[in-house]
């Protein structure tokens, strides 16, 4: 090698061996990291047991001699022997295995063995057992199974957790940051915990390492938890050093937000009022607010966004509109450009459109309108985040169906908004940031709420506007389609509309799309002289919006759709919704399809069909998610049960990527540590700022950013 050049580390010259990628694919880099990954179960090696004294299913530890050892060919090529260790006999089979194989079950041998034990009609068996020299020394401690993967030997991983763990032990990475007397009760110490959970003693109760409540375990969690709550704060904190601009409420009579009020055609209701002051007096101050409004399908948030726009256009600001899909983002500008326009147009102020399939020269105009601020108010997709839109003054972003968004386009949207250029020059030279509202309707189940969105402040409409009534909801099999058909028609007869859904098949969008059409003809040939619409993703634009509007109208009796009308669309007058294969759906999208009637005052329902499919029968989920549907209306016990059936992870979506999620703790079981930790975690920043920061380090490393979005 030439000498000028600059020494490379040695870990980058030579290449890394498959585990050692498999390692680091897994994020074992650090010996923290390596420390941190915890056993998933423990297999004891211990002890010796007989067949006798054992049940089927037990991992069972034994010695025995071989009876008879032989290739057979039934049903497929495998190895079988049979050993007695004088209580019992068992069969050992192997499908893989090696000539030196054969020599370690010689008969007459006397072998150790380990495996699961199955016990069966023809005595007992044992699948691919691992074989050793009968007297050889027994484990002194239970022996730990880390979860790995196909390129990771475990016996490669134990060694590499535990060189991490005695360097981690060796260095500070492990010191205490909890001061003592804030620790849980009855609490390990951090690294007698580490050593412990890696090299258990095998006099420990198998049960309370398996269920985690050991008080290593528990300690373990507690960290976790603390890491999580500390990360959020500091987050919140972060931003409350920023500037963000004061929208106060205007107490003119002729303002935007007066005037408003006056056209609108309801009564807020009392939950509506709260929230809608909650909003206004977290604007107001020059603190960017950072606010989740919750609130059930239905339950009127729109208005809530319409009020606090008023307010920040009162204040000489522009608003935001940003909603997951065309069509919501359409029904927004509908109902805003109807309240707000007749208001703005005396003031010289617009309502501006953008969207990613609008003609050129429509968007250029839009874009100049926002730069130059004539728009008050910007509604549309995700095309509002683009680069090429410059807000004159921003004060106030609302984000409709906020969990339909990932965490890139969340992280977009506040890196965007919070652009130098995207403000008006400020003479405090502070960084600043709109307010922030985020909207859904999928409601956080508390202990989620308290954790993963802990940084956030929420507002929950916890009341329906009045005279609805509650919506029937009705399981039907497939096979009485022809009945569905009927009630359709009764309903048909009496005005109203009809919602028809069609499956997401996940697999192929052509198969949607036959989906959807077979049924409208079904439909069109079943209900002659009814107008019935065609809707789904793959329609050009214009042609979804004239079907929309032809349904929006009423002039449209049924429209079969697929999910595209899954969140936010209004239409009063319908009535009735049929929801076909409904047990493919997730529980919180049948809930938000299903919010799409009863929004009127005409008693509602909904019809799931579903089919039973090749096996016969709905798969447990399935069958847990429809029954879930059948029994409540509620949307927060509907997200308790989706949490419940899917754990935080699949219910968190995308806010789950990154190093944010829990992997010790179980919100399910550990709530009184969660509180425990939402407890300390100020307590922390305030007196012990240093310790705190070592804390999320440890736990976080670099990736706590990705818990800001
Ligand atoms: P969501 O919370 O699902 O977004 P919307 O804002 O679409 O609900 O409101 C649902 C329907 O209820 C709309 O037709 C809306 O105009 C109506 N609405 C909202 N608030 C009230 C109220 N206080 N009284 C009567 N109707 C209301
Ligand atoms: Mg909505």
């Amino acid at each position: 090698m030439p000498d000028h050049q600059p020494p490379v580390p040695s870990t980058e010259r030579k290449p890394l061996s498959l585990p050692q990628k498999a390692l680091r694919k897994m994020g074992l880099l650090r010996p923290v990291d390596m420390a941190l990954h915890l056993p998933m179960r423990y297999e004891d090696e211990t002890k010796l047991g007989t067949l006798g004294s054992a049940r089927d299913g037990d991992n069972l530890q034994f010695e025995a001699v071989v009876q008879s050892c032989q290739v057979v060919f039934k049903p497929r090529r495998q190895l079988q022997a049979v050993v007695s260790d004088g209580s019992d006999s068992c069969t050992l089979r192997f499908f893989n295995f090696y000539p030196n194989m054969q020599k370690a079950l010689e008969v007459g041998r006397k072998v150790r063995l380990r495996g699961e034990l199955r016990g069966g009609f023809m005595g007992y068996s044992m699948m691919h057992p691992t074989v050793q020299a009968a007297g050889s020394p027994l484990a002194a401690a239970l022996t730990p199974v880390y979860s790995s993967t196909a390129e990771l030997p475990q016996a490669y991983l134990r060694k590499a957790v535990q060189g991490g763990l005695a360097r981690a032990l060796q260095s500070d990475a492990f010191t205490e940051t909890i001061p003592r007397e804030h620790l849980p009760p009855r609490s390990w110490g951090l690294r007698e915990s580490l050593q412990f959970l890696h090299h258990p003693s095998p006099d420990v109760s198998l049960a309370e390492l398996e269920d985690r409540s050991h008080p290593a375990w528990q300690r373990l969690k507690a960290e976790e938890l603390l890491a999580q709550q500390l990360s959020q704060l500091q987050a919140k904190r972060e931003r409350q050093l920023l500037n963000a601009p004061v929208l106060a409420l205007s107490t003119q009579t002729d303002g935007v937000l007066a005037q408003l009020q006056a056209v609108l055609p309801f009564k807020l209701t009392g939950a509506q009022t709260r929230v809608v002051n909650e909003i206004a007096n977290d604007v107001a101050r020059a603190v960017p607010m950072h606010r989740l409004l919750q609130g059930d399908v239905g339950s009127g948030k729109t208005v809530v966004a319409a009020l606090a726009a008023a307010q920040c256009i009162d204040a000489g600001w522009q608003c935001a509109l940003m909603a997951p899909t065309e069509i919501l983002a359409e029904q927004h500008f509908a109902k805003l450009i109807g309240w707000l326009a007749p208001v703005l147009q005396p003031l010289g102020l617009q309502v501006a459109w953008l969207t990613g399939s609008q003609k050129k020269k429509e968007r250029d105009s839009m874009l100049a309108m926002v730069e130059n601020g004539e728009a008050a108010l910007v509604v549309g997709t995700h095309a509002v985040i683009q680069d090429k839109v410059h807000f004159k003054a921003l004060g106030l972003a609302i984000i409709d169906e906020q969990h339909r968004f990932g965490v890139a386009q969340r992280l977009a949207l506040r890196q965007k908004l919070s652009d130098a250029e995207t403000f008006g020059e400020q003479a405090t030279g502070a960084p600043q940031e709109p307010h922030l509202l985020m909207m859904s309707a999928t409601p956080i189940p508390r202990t989620l709420a308290m954790s993963y969105y802990a940084d956030l402040d929420v507002s929950t409409i916890d009341e329906l506007p009045p005279g609805r009534t509650p919506i029937v909801t009705k399981l039907v099999a497939e096979t009485r389609r022809d009945e569905i058909i009927e009630r359709i028609r009764a309903q048909l007869q009496e005005g109203r509309q009809i919602y028809w859904v069609c499956p997401l098949i996940e697999e192929s969008e052509a198969l949607d799309l036959r989906n959807a059409t077979d049924t409208h003809q079904d439909l069109c040939n079943a209900l002659p002289g009814v107008m019935i619409g065609l809707l789904h993703s793959r329609m050009p634009q214009a042609e979804k919006k004239a079907v929309m509007s032809l349904f929006v109208q009423g002039q449209m009796g049924v429209l079969v759709s697929t999910t595209v009308i899954e969140v936010g669309v209004d239409v009063p007058n319908a009535s009735l919704m049929v929801i076909e294969h409904a047990e493919r759906f997730g529980l919180s999208q049948l809930h938000q399809l299903r919010g799409r009637v009863g929004r009127g005052a005409a008693a509602s329902a909904c019809v799931l069909l579903y089919s039973l499919g090749e096996h016969g029968r709905l798969s447990d989920t399935a069958r847990a998610r429809l029954r879930a549907m059948a029994e409540t209306g509620d949307g927060f016990e509907i997200a308790r049960r989706d949490l419940e059936i899917r754990g935080p992870g699949e219910f968190l979506g995308s806010r789950q990527s990154g190093a944010a999620m829990l992997r010790f703790a179980d919100l399910a079981v550990d709530t009184e540590l969660l509180e425990w930790a939402q407890q300390l975690a100020p307590l922390m920043l305030d007196r012990y700022p240093a310790n705190a920061a070592r804390h999320v380090e440890r736990w976080l490393g670099g990736k706590s950013d990705f818990l800001k979005a």
